[in-house]
Formats: structure tokens, sequence, C-alpha cells
């Protein structure tokens, strides 16, 4: 019996992945510039990103090198363990096997720092000296900062201000690793600014801290964005999962005949399925999975279709399943997830056919989540709740074929700063939610005629 498949420091994947070389369907439609709408340009972009992250956001390169520098903070952590569930797979009394890649070992304790340390990277070699970003819950913003301060860069997370004020510990965190957070909305930019005249009180929302953000780092020469899913290159980062799990699964001669994510803005599952995804355009018989909640059902309930990166209309265009860029969820949600949009890669995989979709409501994430920690230890984040939620599942249906499954399954992250959703879940607190298809063509309705 093989607990845990653990790869040594010199399996570390030395190249990432990029799909963009054999996705079907063709090239991806071109993102398009917020006001006049035209595809965009690179020089465009370079107000916000470094070069060589340009240019992996374009790439039809198949492999990119991973630089030595990366791997060497990669390996920190990775690669991380591939775990064979015996004890869940017991108390479900299922033939499958299920395996779970642990992403919570990285030191902010999510699968997060894959890309963080890769854009740190490459923006401290072209010259740059200051990052920002926004975050919502703060797994993002804990993660550049981590990122920023092992390559001798002041990072400034503007953090969503009733996430600032409800959740502490994760701006500790940041400012543990050295980083400035800061509530937004705040006095320090136009777009803060303007909001506060008109609402001193108000909560902020992620699109505001996207646009606080993203002024700053237009503004100013030494400094740049940095955003945590969503795009091409967050994507590429991701893959070292799904490489390191094929390797793993060789040592255990084994192959999935499903694999499993959750998706928010789809980094995570591209993290794990891409490099499979390419086995099933190759040929593969292999089912690739990517989990949502039915409070925010995106790729189950959104349109394909060109849409805003944020609610202030400031990112560019792309085309992507969207549920309309002035959705928000209800605040009854407790499981994250909470994006509007999904990852251009991820969408178009969807409506290939490459990749399937499925949305679950919160009660029974928490239930499978909760039957996890008390079989194989470890308390996931709510949002990673949803990918072992599916996968419960798949392990019940192979038990009704009475048939053998290979379940992998991606364990995005840990949820220690998250008890405060298990309370609620546990007290009875939380509710169901089914977002009504009126609220959703009505969100649908604001989408921008390219
Ligand atoms: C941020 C986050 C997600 C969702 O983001 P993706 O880009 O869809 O992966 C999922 N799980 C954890 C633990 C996260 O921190």
């Amino acid at each position: 019996m093989q607990r845990k498949i653990l790869l040594s420091e010199k399996d570390l994947p030395s190249h990432w992945y990029n799909i963009l070389a054999d996705l079907p369907g063709g090239p991806l439609d071109p993102p398009l510039h917020p006001v006049t709408k035209q595809p965009l340009s690179p020089d465009e972009l370079s107000a916000l990103f470094p070069r060589a992250l340009i240019e992996q956001e374009m790439s039809g390169e198949r492999w990119i090198e991973i630089p030595e520098e990366v791997r060497k903070i990669l390996a920190l952590w990775r690669p991380t363990p591939l775990y064979r569930a015996y004890q869940l797979e017991q108390a479900l009394e299922t033939p499958a096997r299920i395996y779970f890649k642990w992403e919570g070992a990285s030191p902010p304790g999510s699968h997060k720092p894959n890309t963080s340390v890769a854009q740190a990277y490459y923006n401290r070699k072209e010259g740059i000296t200051r990052l920002t970003t926004e975050t919502g819950a703060g797994q993002w913003g804990s993660s550049l900062a981590f990122a920023g301060r092992l390559f001798g860069m002041e990072v400034r997370v503007y953090m969503v201000k009733v996430s600032y004020e409800g959740k502490p510990y994760r701006r500790i965190m940041m400012e543990t690793w050295g980083a400035e957070c800061i509530p937004s909305p705040s006095p320090r930019t136009k777009v803060g600014k303007a909001i506060l005249e008109k609402d001193p009180d108000s909560p902020g929302s992620l699109g505001i801290a996207i646009s606080e953000a993203v002024e700053e780092a237009v503004e100013r020469e030494d400094t740049h964005y940095a955003l945590g899913s969503v795009l091409n290159h967050v994507l590429l980062h991701q893959t070292v999962i799904g490489l390191e799990c094929r390797k793993q699964l060789e040592l255990a001669s084994d192959y999935p005949d499903v694999v499993i994510g959750c998706v928010g803005g789809g980094s995570n599952f591209g993290g794990i399925a891409l490099p499979f995804a390419y086995d099933k355009i190759h040929g593969k018989d292999v089912r690739l999975v990517a989990v949502e909640p039915s409070a925010c059902p995106t790729l189950t309930k959104g349109v394909y279709t060109y849409d805003y990166g944020d609610t202030g209309k400031m990112t560019p265009i792309v085309r992507m399943h969207t549920l309309g860029h002035d959705f928000v969820p209800p605040g009854i949600h407790a499981g994250g997830l909470r994006y509007h949009g999904m990852a251009p890669i991820v969408s178009r995989l969807v409506k290939e056919g490459v990749v399937e979709a499925r949305a679950y409501h919160q009660r029974a994430v928490f239930e499978a989540a909760v039957l996890f920690a008390r079989t194989e230890g470890f308390i996931v984040a709510p949002e990673t709740a949803h990918a072992i939620k599916a996968c419960v599942d798949e392990a019940l249906a192979a038990k009704e074929e009475g048939k053998e499954r290979v379940i992998l399954v991606n364990a995005s992250g840990h949820g220690h700063f998250d008890m405060a959703a298990y309370q609620q879940y546990f007290e009875g607190r939380l509710e169901d939610y089914e977002y009504p298809e009126e609220k959703i063509r009505e969100a649908l309705s604001a989408l921008p005629q390219v």
C-alpha cells in the first residue's frame, strides 16, 4: 500500500506546458481594448506587465522553459505530494481509486504561488521594483506578498474593505512577508477617492480593488500589476501541477479516467487538467471536470462571448464564459469562486467539448469537505471543497456501476483561514442559492457590443 507518491526535487518539471500550441478550434480570439474595442497590441499591455509575460500570453511554443531561479524557489515546496485517498475510498465503499494532489503544501497554503513566483521573477528581471494587485479573501494577495519578498520587491495589495476588516489573518500574513495591505476603496487613487466621495462607507468590491491596483501600476514607472488567475500565462505557470501528477501516476502504474478541479478563474483546474487535455486532444480517453458553485454558475449558465474582465470596464475585453461583468454573487455564498468570467482557455475547452462543467450547492460541498477532513485529515479551502464534492460523486457513481474508476482531484489549498465558513455550515447558517435565470439575463444585457 502506497499512501503518498513523492517525487524528488530533480523531478520538478523543467518546462511549462503551453496548450495554445494544441488548442482545438484554432487560436484564441484576440483580447480587445476596453475603449476602442480594437485588438490589443503588446505595447498597450506593457504599462502593466513585463515583456516576457506578454510573450507567454500569446506564445505558440508548446514547451516553455522554467527559469532556474524560479525552479529554485518552487523547490521550497515542490514537487507536492500526490496522495492515494484510502480512507475516503473505504468510507464510500467504492471500487474507485482516488488520488488527490496536495497544493496546500506551499507557504501561503494554495496553488497560487506557482504563478506569483514566476510573475515576480520576470518583473524583477525587467527592472520593476514594485508590484500592485487586488485581493478578496487574501489568498492571492498573500501569495504575491510571499513571492515579492523572495525577489526583494515592494508589494502593495488593495484588499476589499469588508474582507480587510472581517478577515484579518490573511492581511497579517501579507504584512509578515513585508507587503503593504490597503483597504479598498482607498483615498490613494482617483478611482478610490471618487467612490469614497459618493459613499464613505463603501464595503468595496473586487472590481474596485482591481481598478485601484491598475491605476497605480499605470501611473508609476517602477510598478507593474499582477493577476492571479484567468490569463493564459497564469494557467501556463500552473501546469507544473498536472505535469507532476502524470509522473506520479506513472510511478503508481495508473492513469486517470477523470481529472477534477474547482474553477473560479480557472487557474488551478487548468494547472492539473491541461497536461491531460493534451493527452485527450491526442486520442486518450480521459474526462476533465470543472466544478463551480451554483451561486456563481459561469460555465454552466453563462454565455461564451466577449466581456470585460472587471466591473469597472478598465481591463481588456476577452472572449470567455461570462455571467456579465455586473454580476455579483449573493452575500450568503461562503465558498469563494465568485468571479463573473472564466479563463479564455478553459472557456474554449468547454465549448469544444474537451472539458465538462458542473455546479453544486454549498451545503453539499461543505458536507463533502467535512467527510474529507474526517477521513483524509486535511481541512480544505471552501473553493477546493467543490472539487472534493465532485470526486465523491464520481466515486459513488463507480460504486453504482460496480466498476473501477481512477479519479484524480486537485486539492488546491487548505482552509485554515476559512474556519468561519465551516462554522456557518456546522451551525446550519448556510443556505443553498440557485442564481435566478432572470438575474443572469439582466447581467448579460450589459455585454459590450463588439
Ligand atoms: C484562488 C483559489 C481558487 C480559485 O481560483 P482558480 O484560479 O480558479 O484556481 C481555488 N482554490 C483555492 C485554494 C484558491 O486560493
